[in-house]
């Protein structure tokens, strides 16, 4: 060996957390440790797409080495396994880089999940594939050879440190990656043909390059004598002897055992996508939707189809049994559509393909159409995608319609994508009205299960028009809500919008099946009495209270826009609903948890609120005496600031000064309880009630 030549190693440190990640992985005991295969076959077939992708602009790129594959070649001598590509390769930089000195964000990720008792098979999900090699080498060789650079060796035996030498004088790859494992002693089964192809089987059925073995085949063969000195005929046949066909001896012939090697196909790369659905079973999606997503649980539904015709495409669609961890992490790509162009792989994050609410749908289109050297920009404008888009975006709603066939699944899928449909029901208003089928709600009417807008509509009362709806913080934040009272007398079904998402929603959903979505806690909700006579009644009663809400409205000043009597409470005195446009209750919490968006705007688009009193109310009633009795009443200043300050409560809001609302309280207590203020002398600093407090009162500083 010409070692004149030798070119001297560099030592690198391992990132401190790949450090972490490598000894998690070595020292801790995981029984699925044959995952390892498939994460370096899966990176193998990205470096392979990679380099063809290059190719489809620049042909001169394969020129290194013009077949694509991937070969494993199982060593028992030397107890190695080596998966070899003749994809992109990686530059000196990048072999540092990728391997062992920059983490990725997933690294700390995976190991809090494996902390958390996830399965080292999630180790693809968080971009850390390569290292599990070490669930089953003591030591790895990563040979490397980019178009741009000299070809190199990383090594590494873990322990906190690798090197990276320049390989001169070694085998030479032309282009490509070889990737070397030094199995340890108890790990020798990977050398194991059988072995190696069922794992090919069971997690690469779907890669689309060939996968190669090479294979050992022994072949006995009669020869006499004369033909021994024949030259072998096999390059890298062995030829040994036996003796044991004891029986002819004297017939001067001999059995010769033969060993031979040669590549074996290991895999069908008809991309399942060529073949008709009707001939595919669920294994064969589950495995390719695995292979696929990385995911080691089966999809919760599929959609194979095709489209023909002007333009012709394509595709398997996938729903995931669960959200991601990462659904709504706007850092990492929205898009799990895979783009072939007539099985050549071009992307997989080409946005244009599906909106963002689909994001968590995955799979794969191959279109007939688009040319193979499309760039990025190009797509931006490209007409055929848009229509792509457009019937990924039916199939996908068919599917999930398919799905809420059964009941199990459905909820499943609710709760997982709920959001995702409530933010196509906001951003897609060409398939508003369909994906409003896929809304599912608890309601008054609904008990523990949920009910479609739909199944609503079925049971809407005669002579009412609008569906009704509530939004709020929880299901039972809602469900005793003042605002109600009169829907649920009247028998109407009202809706529990308790997702935060849902207030953007409704706000552009508006209808569904001609019938307007009516909030119970905005201004505008005009429930009239059927009765003639109850009509009557109802309109002078409200007369007799329209001094009280000009009292009231005095008292409150600036705090509500107007006061009016309601057509909506029952029992309770007195509510605060918000403009027909503008923010509800629950859209206030929302603003002000988004924390410190802007707080100019959110002062103008705070609610305007509108209090509603109950005429029927004893509580009302007796304010209206007293008021009327004497307009400036210290009393009744003092109770319609204790229930204003009530009804923001039981209305959704928060208080802006819960300490003066406290004190309130606490000196109605005292008076409930006939104690002196004099004797509850430590509450020295509370506000008066109006009533004790004499001249202008400190009350309204507190206020
Ligand atoms: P991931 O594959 O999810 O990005 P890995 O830890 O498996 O994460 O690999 C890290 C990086 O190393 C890859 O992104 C790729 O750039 C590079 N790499 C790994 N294996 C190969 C290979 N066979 N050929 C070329 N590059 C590779």
């Amino acid at each position: 060996m010409a070692d004149v030549q030798m070119a001297e190693a560099e030592t690198f440190a391992f990132q401190a957390e790949i450090n972490q990640l490598l000894s998690l992985i070595i020292n801790t005991f995981y029984s699925n440790k044959e995952i390892f295969l498939r994460e370096l076959i899966s990176n193998a077939s990205d470096a392979l797409d990679k380099i063809r992708f290059e190719s489809l602009t620049d042909k001169s790129k394969l020129d290194a080495q013009p077949e694509l594959f991937i070969r494993l070649v199982p060593d028992k001598t030397n107890k190695t396994l080596s998966i070899i590509d003749s994809g992109v390769g990686m530059a000196k930089a990048d072999l540092v880089n990728n391997l062992g000195t920059i983490a990725r964000s997933g690294t700390k990720e995976f190991m809090e999940a494996l902390q958390a008792g996830a399965d080292v098979s999630m180790i693809g999900q968080f971009g850390v594939g390569f290292y599990s090699a070490y669930l089953v080498a003591e030591k790895v060789i990563v040979t490397t050879k980019h178009n741009d650079d000299e070809q190199y060796i990383w090594e590494s035996q873990a322990g906190g440190s690798f090197t990276v030498t320049r390989d001169v004088d070694g085998e030479q790859l032309g282009r490509g990656t070889k990737i070397t494992l030094f199995l340890k002693e108890d790990q020798l089964e990977y050398l194991e043909e059988r072995r190696i192809k069922d794992l090919v089987k069971k997690h690469s059925e779907f890669i689309s390059y060939p996968i190669y073995l090479w294979t050992e085949k022994t072949t006995e063969k009669e020869i006499s004598d004369d033909e021994d000195d024949e030259p072998k005929k096999e390059e890298e046949g062995d030829i040994e002897e036996v003796d044991e066909d004891k029986e002819k001896e004297g017939k001067k012939k001999k059995k010769i055992k033969e060993v031979s090697h040669e590549w074996q196909l290991i895999n069908k790369q008809k991309p399942i996508w060529l073949r008709k659905p009707e001939e595919i079973t669920k294994e064969e999606y589950a495995s390719f939707y695995k292979s696929l997503t990385n995911d080691w649980e089966d999809h919760l539904a599929v959609k194979h189809f095709s489209v023909e015709g002007q333009l012709e495409f394509k595709a398997i669609l996938f729903v995931p049994k669960r959200a991601p961890f990462d659904l709504f992490d706007t850092r990492k790509k929205m898009n799990n559509i895979k783009l072939y162009v007539r099985r050549v792989f071009i992307m997989d994050n080409c946005e244009e393909l599906i909106p963002e609410y689909l994001g968590f749908v995955k799979g794969v289109v191959d279109s007939d159409d688009l040319p193979l050297n499309i760039s990025r920009e190009m797509l931006q404008q490209n007409k055929i995608l848009k229509v792509i888009r457009k019937n990924l975006v039916k199939k996908c709603i068919e599917m999930f319609n398919e799905i809420a066939e059964n009941k199990d699944d459905y909820n499943k899928f609710y709760e997982a994508f709920s959001k995702n449909l409530k933010l196509g029901i906001h951003e897609d208003s060409q398939n508003r009205a369909k994906l409003a089928d896929l809304l599912r709600y608890y309601s008054t009417k609904s008990g523990d299960e949920l009910t479609s807008l739909k199944d609503y509509v079925t049971r809407m009362k005669e002579g009412q028009k609008d569906i009704y709806y509530i939004t709020g913080e929880s299901k039972k934040a809602v469900e005793n809500s003042p605002f109600l009272e009169r829907l649920k007398k009247k028998g109407y079904e009202v809706l529990f919008m308790v997702d935060a998402i849902d207030e953007y929603a409704v706000g552009q959903l508006k209808e569904y099946d001609g019938k307007k979505l009516v909030s119970a806690t905005k201004e505008g909700l005009k429930l009239e009495d059927d009765d003639e006579e109850e009509k009557k009644k109802r309109e002078e009663k409200k007369k007799s209270f329209e001094n009280l809400c000009k009292i009231i409205k005095d008292i409150l000043g600036d705090k509500v826009e107007k006061v009016v009597v309601s057509d909506r409470i029952v029992d309770s005195p007195c509510c605060l609903v918000t403009g027909e446009y503008g923010w509800t209750a629950n859209m206030e919490r929302i603003m002000k948890a988004q924390a410190l968006r802007d707080s100019s705007m959110s002062s103008y688009m705070s609610s305007k609120k509108t209090m509603e009193i109950n005429p029927d109310n004893g509580i009302m009633e007796e304010l209206r005496k007293r008021a009327e009795a004497d307009k400036n009443d210290k009393s009744v200043k003092d109770l319609v600031l204790l229930l204003f300050e009530t009804a923001l409560l039981t209305s959704g809001f928060s208080l802006d000064d819960p300490n003066t609302f406290g004190a309130r309280i606490h000196r109605m207590l005292k008076l409930g309880l006939s104690i002196d203020e004099e004797e509850a002398g430590d509450d020295a600093d509370m506000p008066a009630l109006e009533e004790e407090a004499g001249e202008e009162s400190k009350m309204e500083e507190v206020d």
